[in-house]
């Protein structure tokens, strides 16, 4: 049922999009994105579906007639992080096409089909990761993300309005969300579950409720050799209890993560105390008290006496667990289809973690034999990929 060669071409032509020598290229909002859209609308034009853009920006190829919904969508996001991998979202568009060109051929679905590519679904540009999913769900500060710039002084608000979203459109945009009937989306996995279990597939379960935090540590910049130990206000060792708490405390609690991946000293130099050191904070875990516990502990561990310490909530997301129903037919499709596929908690934010807040939604992850992400390393054997689409379109086909 599957077209293997489409799904080669069609992979080979969008992982040939913004690749350079360091990695992938397509970061949102850019020549990157811009170009692998493009693609994405001349390539589902050709395979006979219609392009429809969102008021969030989102594209949407769907069946012919189908376009004011509702339809069942499949996909994934087209950009990239800086030097990522030619999986991470290529893939879910990839097969999504690929599936619904299966499903179509095979007589097609109850309802019509779509492929959605949603938009700046990393964020590291502009720190607002999954806009797409976060406008059309009604969940985006619309005001506060479209001012905010890049490190370059490029504001959000106008390179959006080169792709005629603006305010307005955004805040329309939650109108859109009920053509959307489901959301299943294929992704990469980003770790060594699956190469370990062995299995090509995982069903996702729920998506970790997670937050970040930055954290900025003020005590007194002295002399390393004269400042006696004792009466030294050095904002870098509660820092660095903060760091080893984030480890201890993670551990401590099932399924957590915690990770302090950004740390830097005041003034910086080898014979000065630090007067103010700044840190970075992300925890994650299936629920949302585990990622309470970690972080208060951690905020706990952060106080000393004489040191000013000031904690910023950057993002917070509560998580979701994922429709019922959908599992069920992934799993079914999957065992139908002769695949292996377990059940697994997501860690990584998706498009589909925000959608399945208001829709009914899945994700099936593809096994990655690295188990590395965000990363040129990041891969996926054809074997695989085409199994997730044949599970894909049966599960398209088979929905009433
Ligand atoms: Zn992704």
């Amino acid at each position: 049922m599957i077209d293997a060669c489409l799904y080669r071409r069609l992979f080979a032509e969008l992982a040939a999009i913004g690749h350079a020598a360091g990695g992938w290229n397509r970061m949102a909002w850019g020549p990157g994105e811009d170009a692998a859209r493009a693609w994405f609308a001349t390539t589902a034009e050709a395979l006979g579906l219609e392009i429809v853009q969102d008021p969030a920006g989102n594209l949407w190829a769907v069946e012919p007639g189908g376009a004011d919904g509702p339809f069942d969508a499949v996909g994934s996001h087209v950009d990239s992080v800086a030097d990522g991998g030619a999986f991470d979202g290529a893939l879910g568009v990839v097969t999504g096409l690929v599936a619904v060109e299966a499903a179509r051929r095979a007589g097609g679905a109850p309802r019509p089909l779509a492929v959605g590519a949603m938009v700046d679904e990393e964020g590291p540009r502009f720190g607002a990761a999954i806009f797409g999913s976060r406008a059309l769900t009604g969940e985006l500060d619309v005001d506060g993300v479209l001012a905010r710039s890049d490190p370059d002084g490029s504001v959000l608000r106008d390179l959006a309005a080169l792709r005629g979203v603006t305010a307005e459109t955004l805040r329309a945009a939650p109108a859109f969300l009920p053509r959307v009937a489901s959301w299943i989306e294929v992704h990469v996995e980003q770790g060594r579950q699956l190469v370990d279990v062995p299995a090509p597939l995982a069903v996702a379960t729920s998506l970790a409720a997670r937050e970040r935090w930055r954290c900025t540590l003020r005590g007194v910049s002295d002399h390393a050799g004269t400042a006696a130990m004792a009466g030294r206000r050095d904002a870098l060792v509660p820092a660095a209890r903060a760091v080893l708490a984030a480890h201890d405390l993670a551990l401590a609690e099932e399924g957590a993560v915690a990770t302090v991946g950004r740390i830097s000293a005041l003034p910086g130099s080898t014979n000065q105390v630090p007067g103010e050191a700044r840190l970075s904070l992300d925890v994650r875990a299936p629920d949302q008290s585990a990622v309470d516990r970690v972080r208060d502990g951690v905020h706990a561990a952060a106080r000393a006496e004489g040191i000013e310490t000031e904690w910023t909530l950057e993002t917070a997301d509560p998580g979701c667990v994922f429709d019922d129903g959908l599992r069920a037919a992934l799993h079914g499709a999957a065992r139908a289809e002769g695949q292996a596929a377990i059940d697994m908690a997501a860690y990584a934010g998706h498009d589909a973690g925000v959608l399945a807040r208001h829709i009914p939604a899945a994700m099936l992850f593809v096994r990655n034999p690295t188990g590395i992400s965000h990363n040129p390393a990041e891969t996926a054997s054809e074997e695989d990929c085409l199994a997730a689409c044949a599970v894909l379109a049966r599960v398209l086909v088979s929905r009433g």
